[in-house]
């Protein structure tokens, strides 16, 4: 229709200022190909690479364009023209396909980066700027992980946690990939938050990735296989919900009925499967809240919406429910509260200075509200919320925090 109603939403059109890089922009560019008027894919490469992927433009569209579908067919398009030499060929397989989907690969890295912090390596590296050195602003972001979990507490919970008193469902629980490795703390605290509030958690052992970051870089293949080594393995629990504590890897798996719909073999599977697949918020909310939590005074947090959680699984009012019921906090909702913040899996690695562009924007919205406490639902938003207190020197008085760890922190779960 190119009513453009999708413009103001969009994150890139406000920040870049080109209809080419508008959510009306990119669709035209890529139907101008569709019907052949544009024959060489260069020109979209500027405009799809960098796109958010949020999909704020998909909830603002009164005629329900799907630009998700759209855009993914685009990134696989201009993947399949794409030649990488062969050491870069290497380390994207390798990092896709046998670190991402592996436990054990995982686990490895975050053991070891455990002792390179707690032999004192990591400290000189800082105290000689070395860091600093990384490429892709790499050290700024490794300034904002949380510290390193040790293998005793990364072993804590075998394959079941019971309920506590009665319970009310059974559900299975979602590790991911990156939360696993990088913030196997917030997974424990959910996996206790889950059995103080009356569910029996199971955690499947043959479940992986969810294939996010490989459908988003146009490895729609490997994608489709990781979401079928999970339906499989949450079969075998056969849950009442599958339940994940990341907005990004919440939406991949709400929409692996989609990746799979015309496969007559995984399509029924993979439709429950996406139908059983909660963002814990909704199952804490499910099950009645969590009981004694504590008032916490002189608190003021506002949250920052993951978009995915948002537009994708279209959860929005479950964390808010949750937030409100601790006494005495104060929640100020911040302005454009539903606007990426410029995360976007690996985009402010790959685009840092359009992505810092986009995280400044939020930060003076953030500012605005006066909030000590910035709350979020997803790991990247996470590291982007805690990299912009950063940049904004506020360190001393504001905290960037998942929402688990809050919500646990108040029920005085350690
Ligand atoms: S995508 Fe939707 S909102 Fe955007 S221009 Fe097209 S019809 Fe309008
Ligand atoms: S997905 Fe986000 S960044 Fe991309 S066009 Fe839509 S609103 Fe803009």
């Amino acid at each position: 229709m190119q009513c453009g109603y999708c413009l103001p939403v969009c994150p890139t059109y406000l920040t870049m200022k080109k209809e080419t890089h508008s959510p009306r922009g990119r669709i035209n560019l890529i139907k101008m190909v569709g019907e052949g008027r544009i024959t060489d894919l260069t020109v979209l490469e500027d405009p799809i690479n960098l796109c958010l992927g949020c999909r704020a433009c998909e909830v603002a569209c009164p005629t329900e364009v799907e630009y998700g579908s759209i855009l993914e067919a685009a990134k696989v398009a201009l993947e399949k023209r794409k030649t990488y030499s062969v050491p870069i060929r290497m380390i994207r397989k390798t990092v896709l396909n046998k670190i991402f989907p592996s436990k054990s690969s995982l686990n490895l890295i975050s053991n070891s980066y455990w002792l390179f912090e707690k032999t004192g390596l990591k400290k000189v590296m800082r105290k000689t700027n070395a860091m600093k050195k990384l490429p892709y602003h790499l050290g700024e972001f490794e300034a904002t992980m949380p510290p390193a979990v040790s293998p005793k507490i990364r072993s804590e919970f075998g394959s079941f946690v019971k309920a506590k008193g009665e319970r009310k469902y059974v559900v299975a629980f979602f590790t991911g990939c990156v939360m696993d490795a990088m913030f196997k703390k917030i997974n424990n605290l959910s996996i206790k938050l889950l059995s103080e509030v009356g569910c029996d958690v199971y955690i499947a052992e043959k479940q992986t990735c969810c294939g996010a970051l490989h459908a988003h870089t146009g490895e729609m293949d490997d994608a489709k296989e990781l979401a079928k080594k999970n339906i499989t393995a949450f079969e075998e629990v056969n849950a009442d919900y599958i339940v994940n504590n990341a907005g990004g890897c919440g939406a991949m798996l709400h929409e692996y009925s989609e990746l799979l719909k015309d496969e007559p073999d995984w399509k029924e599977r993979a439709a429950v499967f996406s139908s059983k697949s909660k963002d814990i918020s909704q199952i804490l909310v499910a099950c009645g809240g969590i009981k004694n939590i504590k008032p916490r005074s002189n608190e003021r947090i506002t949250y920052q919406r993951s978009c995915h959680m948002t537009n994708v699984q279209k959860v929005t009012e479950e964390p808010l429910q949750l937030l409100k019921c601790i006494p005495e906090v104060e929640l100020v909702e911040m302005k454009n509260a539903n606007m990426c913040c410029g995360s976007a899996g690996i985009y402010n690695i790959v685009n840092y200075d359009e992505s810092m562009k986009i995280l400044d924007e939020k930060m003076k919205n953030m500012k605005e509200t006066k909030a000590n406490v910035i709350i979020t639902t997803n790991p990247g938003c996470l590291i982007q919320m805690k990299l912009g207190v950063e940049r904004e020197n506020l360190s001393d008085s504001v905290k960037a925090l998942h929402l688990i760890e809050y919500l646990a922190e108040a029920a005085g779960i350690k």
